[in-house]
């Protein structure tokens, strides 16, 4: 009967369940409390339970320490794009000022998707740890081994 029900059920894809901050369980709740802001420590308040299939989103004690090389690396990727879309767009030169005019919209592009891009990582850094599980309504999320709750948040 469940499954019946699972399958005509729209399913988000992986790629738009990681770039929108879905819990990756079920693929519906949202990670996040509020909505994206420039109040940096209000943006990264998280849900402690998905609030569709009550999967935990701080799976471990320091969880999301390792979320600082994914934005790293995703700030790499980000700025290599912009390098070779104003390459193709405006050109290269090192004769006039284009190089630095570049280095500052690069930067001001990624203080701007700050926000975002502090999301999209624990986004991506927890569907690594989570399968999407076409169960989730009738079966439970995994039971949490390694959890210490004097020490979440403490990172
Ligand atoms: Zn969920």
């Amino acid at each position: 009967m469940t499954k019946e029900i699972n399958k005509t059920r729209p399913r988000r894809s992986y790629l738009s369940t990681v770039f929108g901050c879905y819990c990756p369980r079920c693929r519906a709740g949202k990670l996040f409390r509020n909505n994206l802001t420039f109040r940096l420590k209000r943006n990264m308040e998280m849900n402690t339970l998905c609030p569709v299939c009550s999967q935990p989103t701080d799976i471990e004690v320091g969880f999301y320490y390792g979320t600082g090389y994914v934005s790293y690396i995703a700030a790499l990727v980000l700025s290599g794009l912009s390098f070779i879309l104003w390459w193709i767009v405006i050109g290269f030169s090192f004769s006039d000022n284009r190089f630095v005019y570049w280095i500052t919209f690069n930067a001001v592009l990624l203080i701007f998707l700050q926000p975002w891009l502090m999301r999209f990582s624990r986004s991506l850094w927890l569907s690594w740890f989570v399968r999407y599980d076409p169960d989730w309504e009738i079966a439970k999320p995994n039971d949490l081994e390694r959890i210490n709750e004097t020490q979440m948040n403490n990172w």
